[in-house]
């Protein structure tokens, strides 16, 4: 059986063929899901050719997200063409000294920062754009001032497609609208909120032909899933205890849980790791939803801040997929103040690997978890960095010499600071300087 779209609501299970234009359900607007629930893999088999992939030089198997196309089914490769960068094929980098901070014996850090945009949102894009380019469309669209505009702007431009991004007024994030811009978006301000661009941008779609490429298509959840894939080979299948994401939209922790639940059902793996979602603490509804004992409403946030703008998400799409997965798994739900990811994000600079600030909710989630006692000191740990160091330039300076506040004025202590040093051109005194500073 070839892959469908599925309907999410339980009352409503509507199937749709794949190649139906849609983003949501028609007949009750839920969440739509990617699948063919008859899969089947042959596990050994199937990890031996994932595995001899790694040695070829064809692009499908050089991409980190295509050289996993089984577990793809929307996608068939003598028949569709896919647009890739070379995606995925992010590292798993130890950091004692992050482990060390909080306080666990190890932590192992998944990079998707180093994506060919700097961000997860590559390896979702390259399944969004390759289902634009076999649904004949010509244009694709987000809202986004965000790495989802820069993601979808790189692969639109690689496959031929026109991107163009919808932002909200006067809510810019220079850094990754440049690279938007760079590669040639066309790029629309409108005089409207988020929430009402997006519906403008829905009656758009519909009407002219452009494809939505927002969070919730079906399709980028299936390239992301992938990361959980790639995790689990480079671990030659060695699954950890914990896999820890920070949560803003919850696209993200939404494809790892149905990514290995598939793994989990074909026998690829023989349990699941929990997962662990770390939001920012005042853009957090999934956070309150998950402590709230009753979870018969999820009450969003109207008005998120954080300086993690890649999380500022007051009301996330994909939160009844992302509670499925975190019940699923065992998981748990965590929020961290500004001072803690930018403390948590100045260590993991001092590893040597360094990220944007959502990313760093990871390691501030980790060592609360950890204190808290419900992540064990020896516990096996992946802690999922989403994106690259250099996305956020000027949080990173004003972090460092003393100038970083928070949205709502609060001054960020410098715990980690590392401040240029200004000095006279004069040879001694510089020596004299770095000795007393270095040793
Ligand atoms: C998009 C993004 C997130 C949030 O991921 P969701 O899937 O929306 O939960 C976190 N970090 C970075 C760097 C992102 O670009
Ligand atoms: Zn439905």
């Amino acid at each position: 059986m070839p892959s469908e779209l599925h309907c999410l609501n339980p009352e409503c299970r509507a199937v749709y063929p794949i190649d139906e234009v849609i983003y949501t359900c028609p007949q009750c607007a839920a969440l739509l899901e990617s699948g063919d629930p008859s899969l089947t893999l042959d596990p050994a088999a199937t990890k031996r050719l994932w595995r001899e992939r790694r040695m070829s030089n064809t692009p499908l198997d050089q991409s980190g997200v295509w050289r996993y196309r089984e577990m793809l089914g929307f996608f068939n490769e003598r028949q569709h063409c896919a647009v890739t960068l070379r995606e995925g094929n992010t590292p798993l980098l130890n950091a004692p000294r992050a482990a060390e901070y909080a306080g666990m014996d190890a932590v192992t850090f998944k990079h998707q920062g180093f994506n060919p945009t700097g961000s997860f949102k590559d390896n979702g894009m390259t399944a969004g754009a390759t289902v634009a380019l076999r649904l004949g469309m010509k244009r694709v669209a987000c809202v986004s001032t965000g790495n989802t505009s820069a993601s979808m702007a790189a692969y639109a431009a690689a496959a031929g497609l026109t991107p163009i991004i919808f932002l909200p007024h006067g809510n810019i994030s220079y850094g990754k609208l440049a690279q938007a811009l760079e590669y040639g978006a066309l790029t629309l301000q409108v005089e409207a909120n988020f929430d009402q661009i997006l519906a403008l941008v829905r009656v758009l779609a519909d009407e002219t032909g452009i494809y939505l490429l927002n969070s919730v298509n079906p399709f980028r959840i299936e390239g992301q899933k992938t990361i959980m894939v790639e995790m689990l080979d480079q671990r030659d299948w060695r699954v950890p205890d914990w896999v820890v994401v920070p949560g803003g939209n919850l696209g993200n922790v939404s494809a790892f849980g149905k990514g290995l639940r598939e793994l989990h059902a074909m026998g690829f793996i023989d349990r699941l790791p929990r997962l662990a979602v770390v939001q920012a603490a005042r853009s957090a509804p999934f956070y309150d939803y998950f402590h709230d004992g009753e979870r018969s409403k999820f009450v969003s946030v109207t008005e998120p801040e954080t300086l993690a703008t890649a999380i500022r998400i007051g009301d996330p799409v994909s939160w009844p997929k992302a509670i499925h997965e975190v019940e699923t798994s065992g998981g748990v739900v965590e929020r961290a103040t500004e001072q803690e990811i930018a403390d948590a994000k100045a260590v993991i600079g001092q590893c040597g690997i360094g990220c944007e600030p959502a990313s760093a909710a990871t390691l501030a989630g980790l060592k609360k978890l950890r204190a808290a006692g419900v992540i064990a000191a020896d516990a096996d740990v992946v802690a999922v960095l989403t994106g690259n160091v250099l996305k956020d330039p000027d949080y990173i300076f004003k972090y460092h010499t003393g100038g970083l506040k928070t949205p709502w004025g609060q001054g960020i202590e410098s715990n980690f600071g590392n401040r240029p040093v200004v000095l006279p051109n004069d040879a001694g005194r510089i020596a004299e300087f770095i000795a007393e500073r270095t040793g």
